[in-house]
């Protein structure tokens, strides 16, 4: 697979798919992360003298509604603050903004770019065609450059046109296709989740958070590549329900009861659960907020965290680990009554002694970096579902894989 340092740029138009998807509130940008993770490729392609042509999704615009909404939508996911932000970052004289996708404008601001200069488009979700990997859009991005880097890992797992069509269509015209810095050192961390070795065992998987159904797929996937999966979050809800115990009233996947069981019984104990819990009677403003004596949780109350029972388990399960991989909080650390578990385990990770250890999720990032852990760990994947998905793919991503020869 190419790299930059594998392509000639000077004086060429570079086009750069780039993950500027953003938390904002309002106008604001909240974490700026992505941006500032996306300059060292930025950077390197304005030195070798390229004109570089960024474009990003950000949010969410749902072509199916109505004119209307459709229209609020693309006003609350304007690039335009993201622009603004980048020439903070690049110097403003540097980076211009073509306030439309595609067409008459944009392509005037592609000819106007000058080498050693940055052009943004607007958000590429403006276009109805974008995550139906349209041909014609493809060719119409693909007309805008000489090259194409993908240094979005984030969204390497959407076969979209901005991820898949534009190399495609570049690539069919001999035109040069590589992956930039972001992407080459996401890839290097997770194929080592992926093509596991020996020296990187005992291998842990330890999966959490809420959004269950998204992940309890890849679970079939690392039972084949790791020694052990510790539960926590939400998800071990579902677990514990299938195996018969009172669950309340928390958050349950239905209709992925007889999957947790099935999974539970072929991993034959290398699926670890929770033995205690704490609850409460509300998830925000409780009243109540009690451990649970076993996996049990009363009728009627939520479980928001595992218990310390649980927190001790999973140190010790974790001991001597030599790789682990980190999806998904806990409990619900974002409220500091239950953030224990979801510390008490990314610390664990972080004093492992030699250990190769990566977190492949947004609010798991978050919450390493909210008790001082991230810098500690060995990769922070800025793709949470990407990184779900390269594991349960055995490696493979739509996105990377179009680069590839
Ligand atoms: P990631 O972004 O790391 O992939 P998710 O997005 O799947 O993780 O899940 C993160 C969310 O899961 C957090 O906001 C956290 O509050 C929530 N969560 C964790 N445990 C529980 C729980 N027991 N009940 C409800 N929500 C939970
Ligand atoms: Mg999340």
């Amino acid at each position: 697979m190419k790299t930059i340092k594998d392509l000639d740029v000077k004086g060429k138009r570079v086009l750069v798919r780039v993950d500027f998807n953003v938390p904002r509130k309002g106008e604001t940008i909240t974490d700026d992360n992505r941006i500032v993770s996306a300059l060292p490729t930025i950077k390197y392609l304005l030195e070798k003298g390229a004109a570089v042509i960024l474009f990003s999704h950000l949010g969410k615009i749902k072509h199916k509604l109505s004119a209307e909404e459709v229209d609020v939508a693309k006003k609350k996911n304007n690039m335009v603050s993201i622009a603004k932000r980048l020439g903070e970052l690049l110097g403003a004289d540097k980076v211009s903004f073509s306030p439309d996708s595609s067409g008459p404008s944009a392509q005037k601001f592609v000819q106007m770019l000058q080498p050693g200069e940055v052009l943004l488009l607007q958000n590429t979700r403006y276009e109805k065609g974008e995550e139906k990997n349209d041909e014609a859009l493809s060719k119409e991005w693909a007309s805008y450059a000489d090259a194409y880097v993908m240094d979005a890992f984030g969204s390497a797992h959407r076969a979209h046109a901005s991820t898949y069509g534009v190399p495609a269509v570049l690539k069919a015209e001999g035109k040069d296709v590589a992956v930039g810095f972001l992407v080459e050192k996401e890839i290097e961390a997770l194929s080592r989740c992926v093509d596991v070795t020996a020296e990187n065992r005992p291998y842990v998987a330890i999966l959490g958070g809420f959004k269950v159904s998204d992940k309890i797929k890849v679970i079939d996937a690392l039972l084949k590549k790791c020694d052990k999966i510790l539960i926590g979050g939400a998800m071990a809800y579902t677990f514990q329900k299938a195996l018969g115990y009172e669950v309340g009233v928390s958050p349950v996947e239905v209709d992925q009861l007889d999957y947790a069981k099935r999974c539970f019984t072929e991993a034959n104990g290398r699926i670890v659960l929770p033995i205690d819990s704490v609850y409460t009677d509300k998830f925000e403003g409780w009243t109540i907020k009690e451990v649970s004596p076993d996996a049990n949780i009363p009728v009627g109350f939520e479980g928001m965290d595992i218990g310390p029972k649980t927190r001790q388990l999973f140190v010790k399960e974790l001991a001597g680990a030599k790789m682990v991989f980190w999806n998904g909080p806990m409990g619900v650390f974002e409220q500091a009554d239950f953030a224990e578990g979801t510390k008490a385990v990314a610390q664990a990770i972080v004093e492992l002694p030699g250990v190769f250890s990566v977190i492949g999720g947004g609010d798991s990032a978050a919450a390493a970096a909210q008790f001082g852990f991230k810098d500690q760990f060995s990769h922070v994947s800025t793709g949470g579902g990407a990184s779900l998905e390269m594991i349960e793919n055995d490696g493979h991503l739509p996105g990377i894989d179009i680069i590839k020869e």
